[in-house]
């Protein structure tokens, strides 16, 4: 009976696989990939080569089309292999469950059908932001949202904590067809953080390595300079607090303490 089993590789080629993902590729029947670039497809062919690459399903040169049904498509290829009886394993960039829906939407289906379906977390970008910037999450603590959802529902940002903007370069994208934002749509998200946030506060352009060799780029700008900004695909926005955290007294009243309690 056919099974799926969806995997992360982390971001950085080939050392961020976890052991227990990397025997999954290995044992598997049939491969289906997202990986962020041709190092990473050549050395996922290098572990087992009945693979297809899920990227052909994405708009070509010149062609509209809309994400939702690329993720369909995306779905669609991986099932029929489970109903074929195959062993399938999908193979994700990054973690696979994290902002990714074909993960997801391929599981549950499995699932419905009867199929065992299960995943195997991964090294997510924000995994790797934590440790290149040097920042615990826990100090603070942290938000992390599709800028275009900030952008389209009301969401209340924690300024007292880290926020991070995924998929900046999309943000306020709507129809799903287009792989850029604008300066426009920017200025309008800049606009809303300024509820929250100054002008001059200082935000981070992120982008882990995808090599071993190499730097991330972490630069840190103006919020205010964020429209005419260079933006990527891989680029997420590090928003850090702009105020000190602040004591709950009801709560802390309620545990009979003061904040000079906390030390
Ligand atoms: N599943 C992936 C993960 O676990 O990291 C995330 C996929 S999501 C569709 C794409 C977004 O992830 C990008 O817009 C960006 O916000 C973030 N991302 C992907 N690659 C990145 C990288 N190399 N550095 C920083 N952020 C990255």
């Amino acid at each position: 009976k056919g099974s799926l089993v969806c995997v992360g590789t982390g971001l950085q080629l080939a050392g961020q696989v976890t052991v227990i993902g990397k025997s999954y590729i290995e044992g598997a029947q049939q491969v289906f990939s997202l990986m962020p670039d041709a190092y990473g497809q050549r050395w996922l062919e290098s572990l087992n080569p009945n693979i297809t690459d899920l990227q052909q399903f994405y708009a070509k040169k010149g062609e509209i089309k809309n994400r939702r049904i690329t993720y369909e498509q995306m779905t669609d290829a991986i099932m029929s292999s489970v109903r074929a009886g195959e062993r399938v394993v999908g193979v994700f960039y990054g973690h696979p469950g994290v902002f990714a829906c074909v993960p997801h939407m391929a599981i549950s289906r499995a699932k419905n059908e009867g199929y065992s379906a299960s995943m195997e977390p991964g090294i997510s970008a924000e995994d790797c932001l934590w440790a290149d910037l040097g920042i615990d999450p826990g100090n603070y603590g942290c938000q992390s949202l599709e800028a275009s959802q900030l952008m389209f529902f009301e969401h209340h940002l924690d300024n007292s904590g880290y926020v991070l903007l995924w998929q900046i370069a999309l943000a306020g994208e709507h129809t799903l067809t287009g792989f850029a934002t604008t300066q426009a749509r920017l200025k309008v998200l800049v606009d809303l953080l300024r509820q929250w946030y100054p002008d001059d506060h200082q935000v981070c352009l992120y982008e882990a390595t995808n090599l071993p060799i190499g730097n991330c780029r972490a630069e840190w700008i103006d919020l205010k300079d964020l429209p005419e900004a260079s933006l990527n695909a891989i680029t997420t926005l590090v928003i850090p607090p702009s105020r000190a955290l602040q004591y709950n007294l009801r709560v802390l009243k309620q545990l009979g303490l003061t904040p000079k309690d906390l030390g």
